[in-house]
């Protein structure tokens, strides 16, 4: 197999800017590191994505519920930065309706006001004007949703995309300005000079086994929530940064909410919001936060959530999912920067914002925040890398970068979320016609698609494909093992891998997607996890 950034990697050995991990952190600051003329180099330690950055609830938006708290300067920078994402990743960014079902009047003039604010900050970038739907035009635009006791509804707008997707997009968009990125490269131990100052990496090659030294003149560590083990291999005292906190999603037929638009539930039974959003042609529903005292790159949802998710869901939903209807469950972990002043259970009161800070001379660390304002933290990041580091560097120019494959969509096809990239893929598909049989007869994707991705967007493995390329996994666990054999064989034909290759990769990948299947007699409590 053919590992041309591995290669990069070997030839060179020094750095301007080093980023560990390839989530939407470190990508964002990867990208914005080399658009300023810097020599970057990105290592991650599994796929691009594989961590919190594809597990996201799959809005780009300011956060009503940041607005709430009073968190206006958070709010406000998010909706810049929502624009600035549409603008620049078109074929993955799209706008949205939400729909808030009030059943008091006081909740419509509540939400009516408190969206009016969230429109004006939103200001030249402004998605649309919300306003009060009455409850006859609620019901034809929601079908799905309870109309005893309903008064109307909010409509405001909002931004929709896919996670997985922009990371790997973006991944391009900084290969093509000359960055190298190293998917399977796990940082093991930080590298220092005789001052005691962070000047380079120790990396595994996780494929090859190969050990390697590189060096740089700044190392950013951008691994969610796992800065702190990085952190410790600077200084094995160094206090806790990042306190994770758990969120679920379920993902349900389209026909529970039967309609185009999203649903936001205002007020859940914990007093947070619950979004049901229309995704890949499904109903993605969540999601939760709970403290949790250990991470892993494969969380797994607990009973409570998934049952609380059904539960508030239910409450406002006609037609009433069982857990028999549940397609695929999925958690992330959110890098929350920690309290300084003890432990704190409840973890809405930890605060959304970011955290960069010089962490040891060479070594600065960025963690926290959200997707949507990955651009913004990676220009901060870099604005401090080069004056830390006096680097020679040119102004930040991704507000004006257009992402990979951004296009204008047109037409719903699923291929579009390929953006530019779309015609490339048809055309293999007309070029060998084998390439347009369809993975599963239930789902539109093709063959051409596995080739595509396994040539151009650095996937290795079934699960990259399944899971943050084709988004498969996320969608239907169980529709996604039955395509794993061919999708197996298709790589292993790309990589010219032997039929041993392809049976581990299918087994593997089993294992993982049971994990997404839900299944109450395996699902750990909170207390079976902390006893
Ligand atoms: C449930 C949930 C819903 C969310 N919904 C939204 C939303 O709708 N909209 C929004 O804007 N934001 C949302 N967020 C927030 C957003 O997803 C995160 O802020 C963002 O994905 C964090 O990206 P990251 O790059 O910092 O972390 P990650 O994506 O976790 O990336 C860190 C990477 O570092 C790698 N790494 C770790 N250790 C090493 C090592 N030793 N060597 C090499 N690599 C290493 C990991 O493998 C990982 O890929 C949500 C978060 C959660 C949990």
């Amino acid at each position: 197999m053919e590992r041309l950034h591995h290669q990069n990697l070997k030839n060179n050995s020094s750095w301007d800017i080093i980023i560990i991990g390839g989530g939407a952190t470190g990508l964002g600051t990867a990208l914005d590191a080399v658009t300023r003329g810097l020599k970057t180099l990105l290592v991650e330690q599994s796929d691009f994505a594989k961590g919190t950055s594809s597990r996201s609830t799959k809005l780009v938006h300011g956060g009503v519920r940041y607005l709430a708290q009073g968190d206006i300067s958070l709010v406000r920078h998010a909706l810049q930065e929502r624009g600035i994402l549409q603008k620049n990743a078109k074929h993955l960014v799209q706008r949205e309706q939400f729909l808030i079902p009030c059943y008091d009047w006081f909740s419509v003039a509540k939400y009516l006001t408190g969206l009016t604010i969230y429109d004006w900050l939103s200001g030249k970038l402004s998605f649309g004007k919300s306003k009060f739907i009455s409850k006859k035009q609620t019901l034809e635009m929601i079908p799905g949703i309870k109309s005893k006791g309903l008064k109307g509804s909010i409509r405001y707008y909002d931004g929709k995309f896919d996670d997985a997707r922009l990371a790997i997009n973006i991944a391009q968009t900084a290969i093509k300005n000359g960055a190298t990125l190293c998917n399977y490269t796990k940082v093991t131990a930080l590298v220092k000079n005789s001052n005691n100052h962070v000047n380079g990496i120790e990396v595994i090659d996780v494929i090859t086994g190969e050990v390697s030294k590189h060096y740089g003149k700044v190392v950013i560590n951008a691994t969610g929530v796992f800065v702190d083990e990085i952190l410790k291999m600077n200084n094995p005292l160094a206090k806790k940064l990042v306190r994770p906190s758990q969120g679920v999603h379920i993902v349900l037929h389209k026909s529970f909410l039967n309609s185009q638009l999203a649903l936001m539930i205002p007020k859940t039974s914990d007093g947070r919001v619950l979004f049901a959003v229309p995704w890949h042609d499904h109903l993605l529903v969540g999601t939760t936060d709970t403290p949790l005292n250990e991470h892993s790159l494969e969380p797994r949802a607990l009973q409570e959530e998934v049952d609380f998710i059904m539960a508030n869901a239910s409450a406002y939903l006609n037609k009433r999912p069982e857990k028999s209807d549940i397609l695929s469950v999925f958690s992330g972990l959110r890098p929350l920067a920690a309290p300084t002043n003890g432990a704190i259970n409840n973890t809405k009161e930890i605060s959304r914002d970011h955290k960069l800070l010089v962490s040891a001379k060479g070594l600065i660390t960025i963690t926290g925040g959200k997707w949507t304002t990955y651009r913004r933290m990676a220009e901060e990041t870099l604005d401090l890398a080069i004056s830390h580091a006096d680097l020679v560097a040119k102004p930040c120019i991704t507000k004006e970068t257009t992402i990979h494959g951004c296009t204008e969509i047109t037409e719903n096809h699923h291929l579009d979320i390929y953006g530019t990239d779309r015609i490339n893929i048809e055309k293999l598909a007309q070029d060998f016609p084998e390439m347009s049989q369809k993975l599963h007869p239930n789902f539109p994707y093709i063959q051409a698609e596995v080739i595509w991705i396994a040539r151009n967007e650095m996937a290795e493995t079934v699960e990259d494909v399944l899971s943050r390329r084709l988004r498969i996994l996320f969608i239907d666990a169980n529709a996604a093992k039955e395509m794993a054999p061919k999708v197996a064989s298709l790589l292993a034909n790309e990589f010219k891998q032997q039929i041993s290759w392809e049976n581990d990769q299918i087994d593997i990948f089993n294992t993982l997607a049971n994990g997404y299947i839900y299944q109450p007699e395996v699902t750990k409590t909170h207390s079976a996890l902390t006893n």
